[in-house]
């Protein structure tokens, strides 16, 4: 079976958050299902400079102001398809804004073209002769492929939408429908209409064959007002084609035999070590409490307010934190000013660096992740994959994931990690002093890092729900 992936971002290209994880490891998780899937995104500057030996697949003299053009080239065993649009995608800045942090005023455009690619893609197929049975859109960037694609009605395939955050939604005023070439008729409460604008993302919901999301905790979480976020309405009403498929780990990448000193469930020495290397990277105190991590984006979202008011408390009772993010300026100025307040307990690092996000997994003792809400989260199944405990919030994909240490869990030799019950600063401070207490109860902490190492966060099981997923589709 033949995939055309549609996204704005993938790993190992270009990558903002999980979703270029996800976008970049099913292919490969995919294959040996026998499916055959090539990915299409934007051709932005850092994905030009990684093309080897790129082939023009399919043109277009004008498109949305300039030439266009399919490329088509492979990175390992992956087959990229980029969109080469430089009057769209050929300039400074990161992949949706410029250097100053401000969103590209042609957003709209930039995407639609990406969608409307794929549309034409899907009708007129590839210069090397491949068209797609199945297409797969990702979020709001590439949510206009089926509307687009019904409403020009040359050639229909089944599709299929994943929704990886509600909250990201396309949202445009009404006057760019004729720029962006929609069709009118679509422009109504059950279409892509929100609000008197235009919302890409609800035009993916409203005329996909199927959704899915990202774990199923999130799934049932969508139909709520509280989760939904105004889209709420139009999952209830296309419930019965809502999937939720959990994201799986790229094991290649991420695992505890490749870090700098390697160790597995079964040596756990080289942990110690890498711990030892972080806390000396950092300049942080020796200490007998948790050494705890946190790698995410500086969000609301992501509960960070709710971290910087219960971590003074948590390094007061012997413990240590390394921190690496970037987001928010209000909450990287706050966390700058925590760190200077305890510099033998917080190691702080504002930026992007997978390298060091690898080795704070290698090397912390507990990750921290107490979103208000989250879709799937990543961090957290790293975390189980390095024996690196989760402590999480009760949502979504957290909830899904982390079995919570009660006594129960523990005497059953299930528990992998410690989930809130509240997503406040109590809840934080209090599990945070519970982290604290595990921890220093060895022979306890060793059982569940055993538990959380033996968890399979691959992607062999969510593999076989898309190619279910897909089958389905195709088979309608
Ligand atoms: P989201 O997609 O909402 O940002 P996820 O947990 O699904 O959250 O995925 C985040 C991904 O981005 C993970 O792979 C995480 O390791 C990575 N990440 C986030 N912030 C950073 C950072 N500052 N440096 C390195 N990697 C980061």
């Amino acid at each position: 079976m033949k995939i055309l992936s549609v996204a704005s971002e993938a790993v190992p290209l270009v990558k903002t958050g999980g979703l270029a994880d996800v976008v970049g490891a099913l292919p490969n998780a995919l294959a040996p299902l026998g499916v055959e899937m090539r990915v299409l995104l934007p051709a932005y500057p850092a994905v030009k400079q990684a093309m080897k030996k790129p082939k023009s697949l399919w043109q277009a003299a004008e498109f949305f102001g300039g030439p266009a053009e399919v490329l088509g080239f492979k990175i390992g065993d992956t087959e990229f398809l980029a969109l080469d649009a430089p009057h769209l995608y050929d300039r400074a800045g990161s992949l949706y804004n410029d250097e100053n942090g401000q969103d590209f005023g042609d957003n709209a455009e930039r995407f639609a073209a990406l969608s409307l690619a794929a549309s034409c893609v899907i009708e007129e197929g590839l210069a090397d002769g491949w068209a797609p049975d199945v297409v797969h859109v990702h979020d709001w960037q590439a949510a206009l492929v089926p509307t687009y694609m019904k409403s020009r009605g040359r050639r229909v395939i089944p599709s299929i939408i994943t929704i990886h955050n509600i909250a990201f939604q396309g949202v445009l005023p009404a006057d760019k429908i004729e720029a962006l070439q929609l069709p009118w008729d679509r422009f109504h409460p059950d279409g892509y209409e929100y609000y008197g604008q235009v919302s890409t993302l609800k035009a993916g919901l409203a005329d996909a064959d199927y959704i899915t999301t990202v774990s199923p905790t999130y799934a049932s979480e969508l139909k709520t007002p509280e989760f939904g976020m105004g889209l709420d309405g139009m999952i209830r009403a296309r419930q019965d084609r809502l999937v939720g498929i959990l994201n799986g780990v790229d094991l290649d990448e991420w695992s505890p035999e490749n870090a700098e000193h390697p160790y597995d469930a079964r040596k756990m020495a080289g942990k110690a070590k890498n711990r030892a290397a972080l806390l000396e990277r950092f300049g942080l105190a020796e200490t007998d409490g948790a050494l705890a991590i946190l790698v995410s984006r500086l969000t609301y979202q992501k509960g960070i307010d709710l971290l910087i008011e219960a971590l003074p408390e948590y390094f007061s009772a012997g413990g240590a934190l390394v921190l690496l993010g970037s987001g928010d300026p209000h909450y990287e100025s706050q966390l700058r000013q925590l760190q200077q307040r305890y510099p033998a307990h917080f190691g702080l690092e504002i930026g992007y660096n997978e390298a060091l996000a690898k080795a704070m997994f290698a090397g912390g003792d507990a990750v921290l992740v107490p979103s208000r809400f989250e879709p799937c989260g990543l961090t957290q199944l790293y975390g189980l994959r390095f024996g690196t405990l989760p402590l999480v919030s009760n949502t979504g994909g957290l909830a899904d994931t982390v079995i919570h240490a009660n006594q129960a869990a523990m005497d059953k030799k299930v528990a992998t990690g410690l989930v809130m019950t509240r997503t406040d600063v109590g809840a934080c401070k209090d599990s945070l002093h519970r982290l604290l207490s595990l921890y220093r109860d060895t022979k306890r902490w060793k059982t569940l890092q055993k538990n959380a190492m033996s968890q399979n966060v691959g992607w062999d099981q969510s593999a076989q729900n898309y190619f279910e997923l897909y089958e389905r589709a195709f088979s309608r």
